[in-house]
């Protein structure tokens, strides 16, 4: 077993405390660096890996998830109670990839997708949830995961979309 012990903190975030979503760090007592590039190939090969410091980023159902070499940042959360899923999810996955690493080709490089603060640009920014998102952040994120598209705001200016829909069509979706 890689990943044994951790502890997990909550925190909302700075820039607007009244955010009704809650963001955790898990913080390691084991080092998860040498898994990163293998978990990559394990959720898909879309994360996105930075070797120096070791750090790997997914994208998974419009929540962000940062994996450091001893610590787990995970944002959108309802409450304390999906922080502890979501840790204990990743931690079997961490140990299960890491046991079987030696089947699976590690993932170094990240195919070309769209940037969330390239949408989040364009976005009204208002966070009002009509979407039925929590944030505009969230509604990027789920752009980017193709479960939401620039129609899902209804906060959004016709120019402004026009701008999301071109900037869309220049990486390979499915629609
Ligand atoms: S509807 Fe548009 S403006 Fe409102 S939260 Fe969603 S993305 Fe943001």
């Amino acid at each position: 077993m890689l990943l044994d012990n951790l502890q997990i903190e909550m925190f909302r975030p700075k820039c607007n405390p009244n955010f009704q979503s809650v963001h955790c760090v898990a913080h390691l007592d084991q080092d998860i660096s040498g898994v990163l590039p293998y978990l990559n190939t394990a959720m898909g090969g879309g994360g996105d890996y930075i070797d120096s410091p070791p750090t790997l980023t997914l994208q998974i159902h419009g929540r962000l998830i940062a994996l450091h070499a001893r610590e787990i940042f995970v944002n959108a959360l309802k409450d304390e109670t999906e922080a502890e899923k979501i840790i204990d999810w990743l931690k079997k996955e961490i140990n299960q990839t890491w046991e079987h690493r030696d089947t699976i080709e590690p993932t170094f490089d990240k195919p070309p997708a769209p940037q969330m603060i390239e949408i989040l640009k364009l976005l009204p920014k208002t966070n009002c949830k009509e979407c039925g998102e929590p944030t505009c952040m969230v509604f990027a994120l789920r752009v980017i995961d193709e479960v939401k598209e620039p129609e899902d705001c209804p906060q959004l200016h016709p120019e402004m979309k026009i701008k999301l829909t071109a900037y869309l069509s220049r990486f390979h979706r499915e629609s």
